[in-house]
């Protein structure tokens, strides 16, 4: 359950790879840093895409998630500064992909990173954590699930989108079932919308049809600035703010944050 102060925790999760996770943890933190929140990415892959992503180099991955999941450090030894002010990660390394089978040994293995950000009391110091999850529903996305306040669901608009929604949707009632009844679904983002192909748009409509205002209005289409950003180690929105990749992800922060705002006022 969400304490009345501190950070909200949002997991960026969907169990398919490629769906945009990862580019919507990176902008959309970036873009809520740029209205002064202060943010903390977790990466929770063993991919470390979110780590390359704001050019962390690998030598400066000391302290990863990987020890923050398996309580070998403290979460906020592991923090480090990105170039953006406001805005800090705790990286992952491919140490991270042993994570699951040695969390399976562990007592109280579904809790391991929510009792780790406890003992921290991280909330104290972020207004907002965005969880970086892997594209699977192992051990370390339940952890993420356990852990956060609500899960935002990035979704590429495509053949089989809605089969692989409705999977994580039961996923998601089974963790507020038993693990987690706080967990809130904080929205839906449709990525890599493409307005030239009916496609997109057929699984956008079915998509809002099926969970209505859980779906942001704002919808971030493919841009080729947001697939160079990454190469260049940093955000598209440093990268080329213009574009309208990184319009739509400003759009997405301001949606997200008066949609919060709203919720607490109520
Ligand atoms: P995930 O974290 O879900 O695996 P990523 O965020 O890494 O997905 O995105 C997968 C690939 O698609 C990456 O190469 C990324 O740069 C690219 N990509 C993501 N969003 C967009 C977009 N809006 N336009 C163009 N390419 C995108
Ligand atoms: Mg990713």
């Amino acid at each position: 359950m969400q304490p009345d102060t501190g950070a909200h925790i949002i997991a960026v999760a969907n169990q398919k790879g490629g769906v945009g996770k990862t580019t919507t943890a990176i902008n959309l933190a970036t873009a809520m840093a740029a209205v002064k929140k202060k943010v903390l990415i977790l990466d929770l892959d063993p991919q470390g895409n979110a780590s390359t992503g704001f050019g962390i180099d690998r030598n400066a991955r000391e302290i990863t998630s990987y020890d923050v999941v398996l309580g070998a450090a403290p979460v906020k030894e592991a923090v480090l500064a990105t170039e953006i002010p406001g805005l800090s990660i705790i990286p992952s390394t491919v140490d991270l992909s042993g994570a699951d089978l040695e969390l399976a040994e562990l007592p109280q293995r579904n809790f391991r990173l929510q009792q780790a950000f406890d003992k921290a009391d991280i909330r104290a110091d972020f207004d907002y954590i965005l969880i970086d999850c892997p594209p699977s529903l192992s051990l370390l996305t339940i952890n993420a699930l356990v852990a956060a306040d609500s899960v935002l669901v990035p979704l590429q608009c495509e053949f089989f989108a809605l089969e692989g929604l409705s999977l994580l949707m039961r996923t998601v009632e089974q963790v507020q079932a038993s693990l987690n009844p706080g967990l809130d679904i904080n929205g839906v983002v449709l990525t890599m919308y493409d307005a030239r192909n009916n496609l997109s748009e057929q699984v956008a409509l079915d998509v809002r049809a099926y969970l209505g205002d859980k779906v942001y209005k704002t919808v971030i289409p493919r841009n080729v600035r947001v697939s160079e950003a990454p190469s260049f180690g940093k955000p598209v929105l440093l990268y080329d703010h213009k574009c309208a990749g990184s319009q739509a992800y400003i759009s997405l922060a301001r949606e997200l944050l008066g949609r919060r705002k709203s919720k607490i006022a109520a």
